[in-house]
């Protein structure tokens, strides 16, 4: 293995779910979903392939789902795009993530992020041979430091990756953080690359905002989603990337060499789900919001752990030192074993693992019945 790939082995999420298989836990580690999206999309899928869509379909993404994630950013956001020069499809957020950073940095650039900060944004940025700065958001409130975040960026910072609603903090960010964010991308003259795969999972209420929808923004944004967790679809593996058209050229140069197409029948059924109306979202939302509420009642009021309350994602992070850890990697070994549950921690998505020693991440993207047998098994460790 090449020296900038060492010490990404193999992805917590890959050895959590192994370890929640072996032990028949409930797996509250990968965040996945265990119930399935809108009819109208898995009937779309299968549509497709019946009507024998079943061959390479263009570079940039069926026409159909270029259209849809286009008419998407503008009915929710207002964000005005050319569907066919300002949006790419690819095979999830993943490969958006890694095709943008590829394209856009060079080696020894810098990318600033935050984190703890999901696993395939470190990988991606070794894999360009760039240099990650990271600023730390801190449990219990992940709010930024202002003076972490300047400290972060130098005149070789290339781009900013930013993630909101984040995972695996549940963090969404404010306005007046996306507002810093903006002058210090400004002042550094920086690329944004911002990671929305959670946009429709905000609770209590409150409001995703795009970082390409704040003043001069949209020219250095690059925007990334997926239909994974929108359509709880995460094994179809379809995801976009809009921005401005010569950066979105730059990421589809890359992105042709590095799977060509995405799969070709799921394309039109995405496009179907983008054009559902708004109560299939706020429907989406609030049940997820009721399946929150569920864990964190579990860990916050039945085992008395200290909890941050998410505002958005599939995830809840509590601190376990009250149940006798003192290593949160070591406590999500045993679990599966000793409660028959499955969490993963969250210093492993971090530079400083001392920020997040006795942290521990649960996924709340399942059925509630599913949630409350995983907290009466949580309730043993008491
Ligand atoms: N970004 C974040 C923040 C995620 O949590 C995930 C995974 N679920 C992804 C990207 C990857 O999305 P996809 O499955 O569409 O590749
Ligand atoms: N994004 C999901 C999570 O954070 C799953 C990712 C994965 O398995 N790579 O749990």
């Amino acid at each position: 293995l090449v020296q900038r790939m060492q010490g990404f082995g193999s992805t917590i999420f890959a050895e959590m779910s192994a370890l929640a298989l072996e032990h028949d836990a409930v797996n509250l580690g990968q965040g996945f979903p265990d119930t399935d999206g809108p009819r109208e999309v898995l009937d779309a899928a299968k549509a497709a392939i019946d009507a024998g869509r079943n061959q390479y379909p263009p570079g940039p993404g069926v026409p159909e789902l270029l259209d849809a994630v286009a008419a998407h950013q503008d009915r929710f956001y207002g964000i005005s795009l050319d569907p066919r020069s300002q949006v790419l499809v690819t095979v999830g957020a993943t490969e958006a993530i890694a095709a943008t950073i590829l394209a856009l940095c060079e080696p020894g650039d810098e990318v600033v992020t935050f984190e703890p900060y999901y696993d395939s944004y470190a990988a991606s940025i070794a894999l360009a041979g760039a240099v990650r700065r990271t600023s730390v958001l801190r449990f219990p409130d992940f709010a930024v430091d202002e003076a972490s975040l300047r400290a972060a960026f130098s005149e070789r910072t290339r781009l900013v990756l930013l993630n909101t609603p984040h995972n695996p903090t549940g963090k969404v960010f404010t306005r007046d953080e996306l507002n810093l964010i903006c002058s210090l991308a400004r002042e550094f003259d920086a690329w944004v690359v911002t990671d929305e795969v959670y946009e429709h999972l905000v609770f209590d209420g409150g409001e995703h905002v795009p970082i390409a929808t704040l003043p001069g923004m949209a020219e250095r944004t690059l925007t990334i989603s997926s239909a994974a967790k929108t359509f709880s679809v995460t094994g179809w593996k379809v995801g976009w990337v809009t921005g401005p058209a010569e950066a979105v050229a730059a990421v589809r140069t890359v992105k042709q060499f590095l799977t060509y197409v995405g799969s070709g029948p799921f394309q039109p059924a995405v496009a179907v789900g983008l054009g559902l109306g708004d109560d299939v979202y706020a429907g989406f939302t609030r049940t997820m919001q009721a399946q929150r509420d569920v864990l964190v009642a579990a860990l916050r009021d039945e085992l008395g752990l200290p909890v941050s309350v998410p505002g958005g994602t599939y995830f809840v992070i509590a601190d376990v030192a009250k149940l006798g850890a003192r290593d949160g990697l070591a406590f999500c070994r045993e679990l599966p074993a000793r409660a028959g549950v499955a969490a993963v921690p969250v210093s492993v998505f971090h530079d400083d693992e001392d920020a997040a020693r006795t942290l521990v991440r649960f996924a709340f993207c399942k059925r509630e019945d599913v949630l409350r047998e995983a907290a009466r098994r949580l309730a043993q460790l008491r």
